[in-house]
């Protein structure tokens, strides 16, 4: 592939642990053509995750520095995690990421991104454990995405399933749980969303294949969805983590192709 990006990144200014300007030394180091940067957007609750609405100039005014600094070796790209609760609007950026973090039914919004116990709390105390249940209203979210044409990306689709290799909290391969997951695809793709291949739960240990799970990669390649291929890096030595065998397995999967963004708009790169 004559482009090699990553457009799901984080740096200090949001959970990240480098900046963005060693975030963009490591990512030209790893070969990669260009780098997406994309905060968290901020929330309307207290958190340690996302940014903050008033520090959000300073952020972008140091991304288009790194962006001048690299100009001719890597290009920058000035994108957004765009969390579906979140109290901004997701416009002016080049390019947006939709994700699902959290549900809200019964009280405050929780994470399921958080830990097992926080997941299983979730689950007993807002849907009574029943992991369908759950599983249908988180889903819900991520079809609701389709009515948002400004969202490029679909993030993380099967978050959900975070803790279901190390901790059994929903069985990510379950045919139901598929069935779900496949029946909100469909609104999402005839929308024409991108759906991301995502590494950061493999480098990060929770599991050893990407979100979708390749059952569920299996699906959205039989609906003819489209893929692009990132890490969630939030330091720079997961900036390219199993990227090699994760496009082998889209190739065994049948895809022919990476969406990738080229500055204007998503094109694709032969697989
Ligand atoms: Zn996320
Ligand atoms: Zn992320």
């Amino acid at each position: 592939m004559s482009r090699r990006q990553n457009l799901h990144t984080h740096t200090t200014w949001d959970d990240g642990a480098a900046s963005p300007l060693d975030m963009a030394r490591a990512a030209a180091a790893a070969g990669l053509t260009s780098l997406g940067l994309s905060v968290h957007s901020p929330l309307p609750w207290d958190n340690d995750w996302a940014v903050t609405a008033d520090r959000l100039p300073a952020y972008r005014a140091e991304i288009a520095a790194v962006r001048d600094a690299f100009r001719g070796t890597l290009d920058i790209y000035d994108g957004i995690e765009w969390d579906s609760r979140s109290s901004l609007a997701p416009d002016g950026f080049d390019y947006v990421i939709g994700s699902v973090h959290t549900l809200a039914p019964g009280g405050e919004d929780a994470s399921v991104d958080c830990s097992p116990d926080v997941t299983r709390t979730i689950l007993r105390e807002r849907f009574g454990g029943d992991e369908r249940s759950m599983a249908r209203s988180y889903f819900a979210q991520y079809a609701a995405l389709a009515d948002d044409a400004r969202v490029d990306i679909i993030g993380h689709f099967d978050l959900l399933t975070k803790f279901s290799q190390r901790d059994g909290l929903f069985d990510a391969h379950a045919p139901w749980l598929l069935d779900l997951a496949a029946q909100a695809m469909e609104p999402l793709i005839s929308a024409g969303r991108i759906f991301e291949v995502n590494t950061g739960a493999m480098a990060r240990g929770y599991r050893t294949e990407p979100y979708p799970s390749l059952p569920l990669l299996r699906r959205l390649h039989a609906l003819g969805g489209r893929v692009t291929l990132s890490s969630d890096a939030h330091r720079p030595e997961h900036l390219t983590y199993a990227f090699m065998e994760t496009e082998a397995w889209l190739r065994d999967i049948g895809f022919r192709e990476l969406w990738v963004f080229d500055g204007n708009g998503f094109v694709p790169e032969p697989l």
